[in-house]
């Protein structure tokens, strides 16, 4: 038997799924319309082609260890971050995870850091918390790829995947901050208070920080709960996505041009 996207979900136990008031009824994403079969579903959303996704990636220097970042392109950037021992997170990860997507995204989610299957493939946010963060980006009628960018705020998995220590997340901030300066994202949505703590310096609760605007480097943000928190805990979906929908609300008030009066 083959099942179509919606039923892979709902035995994911994702379900309901988010769907856009706009849309159609019965109809809850292009994807989701044209139901393809879970055989010949790709594992993640086909990136766009037009938009500069995978850098270069320069070759390994001898010792790259704590030097600035600043300045840094795209190649030399990302060599770096695979390169990097500035932290303890280091020793027992696969390989770093810089993040992935389009280069010159409107969106830019942040999450905690790469979990086992991330740390194994490379790509953040791959396992089942990718595969919900994927549905939530579908209901918003995006995806990654394709104005959306992804990263973490540590690039290496955390030993047992606890939550990133402050200083783990200070010794990885300056590859945030140039992927930032890189991006020029229209709007950061921060995934769980791990990032909120690396982006804001905020330890309040996330459900005190919900439903405002924050700012990063001129960049409105906002913040929601982590696709894994949300797999433990499903009636919070609903939470979720009255977040992104204040995003998106954010991210159109940014794109609009202020009236001259
Ligand atoms: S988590 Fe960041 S600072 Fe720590 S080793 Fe990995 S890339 Fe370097």
């Amino acid at each position: 038997m083959t099942l179509n996207r919606e039923q892979i979900l709902a035995e994911m136990g994702f379900t309901p799924l988010w769907v856009l008031r706009d849309r159609e009824p019965g109809v809850t994403s292009t994807a989701a319309a044209n139901a393809d079969p879970v055989d010949e579903m790709p594992p993640l959303p086909a990136p766009a082609v037009d938009r500069p996704i995978s850098p270069e990636i320069v070759p390994s220097a001898a010792s790259t260890a704590a030097l600035p970042v600043d300045g840094l392109a795209w190649p030399e950037l990302t060599r770096r971050i695979l390169d990097c021992q500035d932290c303890p997170l280091c020793r027992q990860r696969k390989q770093a995870v810089p993040g992935v997507g389009d280069l010159d995204p409107d969106w830019l989610f942040i999450g905690e850091g790469p979990g086992a299957e991330e740390d194994a493939r490379g790509e953040p946010f791959v396992g089942q918390a990718g595969k919900l963060l994927d549905a939530m980006l579908d209901s918003l009628d995006i995806a990654r790829g394709n104005k959306v960018y992804i990263a973490n705020a540590v690039k290496c998995r955390p030993p047992g995947n606890r939550t990133p220590e402050a200083a783990e997340m200070a010794a990885c901030r300056p590859y945030l901050e140039r992927q930032v300066a890189l991006l020029k994202p229209k709007i950061i949505v921060l995934l769980g208070k791990a990032a909120v703590h690396a982006v804001l310096g905020e330890d309040k609760p996330l459900a005190a920080m919900r439903g405002k605007r924050f700012e990063y480097a001129g960049i409105p943000v906002t913040v929601t709960y982590h696709p894994a928190y949300l797999l433990r805990n499903l009636p919070d979906k609903a939470k979720a996505w009255e977040d992104l929908l204040f995003a998106r609300r954010v991210l159109r008030e940014a794109a609009t041009p202020a009236l001259p009066f």
